[in-house]
């Protein structure tokens, strides 16, 4: 039985200003690929008060000056918040949102990303199980410095990047991370721009699967099926569509 949920709104396919992760069509594909095997479920955009929970009111009135960006940058938060909300009920859920939100800190942000998704959702979870603690997973070609830092000192909050390097190096590294991990949800942000033809020139369609695998494998046995994920990077559209449904089915395998 296929439980995996798809957060995502017609929205996140209209470009939005002039960066890689807003281009348009980029999204296309995936949308057409991942609606052919799973459920959507529309989101709304967040409010003020999620963002600050991760972000500062100066961080927050700069986006929102920016009125190109800020209604999709708040619709792509709303969806990840979405996304986590499924997770807790123990479905696993992705968000087809952007943009991406893993460079964004708590005053400032760069490479196309504005909120940190991730990081907001995570936080708003925290916000109702204190006492739970969150691995957060960031695959994406680029460091997710954003997160890290939004999560610096926190013991709620472990933040692990995929080492660099080719697949079977790589995955059986996170392989051997989780084994040692002891959480109750896992968060993940869901690059796929290390793709063999994306920028990064590292990672197979199939590697994807596997990443997603070990992920939701974990998940089921450990955390009552609560992972969730965000898309990030990823810009080649073809391969960008075949990861995510890769990735995806690797969770629902996972559990199994
Ligand atoms: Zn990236």
């Amino acid at each position: 039985m296929v439980v995996m949920k798809v957060i995502f709104h017609e929205q996140f396919l209209q470009s939005y200003t002039h960066d890689p992760a807003a281009s348009p069509g980029r999204l296309d594909q995936s949308y057409r690929e991942v609606g052919g095997k799973y459920a959507f479920l529309e989101p709304s955009p967040c409010e003020e008060e999620d963002v600050l929970l991760a972000h500062t009111n100066e961080h927050y009135n700069r986006v929102k000056g920016d009125e190109s960006v800020f209604a999709s940058a708040k619709l792509a938060v709303g969806a990840t918040i979405d996304a986590a909300l499924c997770a807790a009920k123990g479905e696993p859920s992705f968000a087809l949102c952007r943009p991406p939100g893993h460079h964004a800190s708590p005053d400032h942000s760069w490479g196309f990303c504005y909120f940190n998704n991730i990081a907001i959702a995570v936080k708003k979870y925290l916000l109702n199980y204190p006492e739970k603690k969150i691995l957060v997973v960031d695959f994406d070609l680029h460091y997710g410095d954003g997160t890290a830092n939004i999560f610096q000192g926190n013991p709620a909050v472990i933040f692990y990047e995929l080492p660099s390097g080719k697949g079977y190096k790589a995955i059986s590294e996170l392989k051997k991370f989780l084994e040692g991990q002891k959480v109750d949800m896992i968060a993940c942000s869901a690059g796929f721009d290390r793709h063999v033809n994306d920028w990064g020139g590292m990672l197979t369609t199939s590697d994807y699967g596997d990443i997603g695998n070990y992920l939701g494998e974990y998940a089921h046995k450990y955390c009552e099926n609560k992972i969730f994920a965000a898309l990030e990077g990823g810009y080649n559209s073809r391969a960008l569509a075949e990861s995510i449904v890769a990735f995806l089915d690797g969770i629902e395998a996972g559990r199994y």
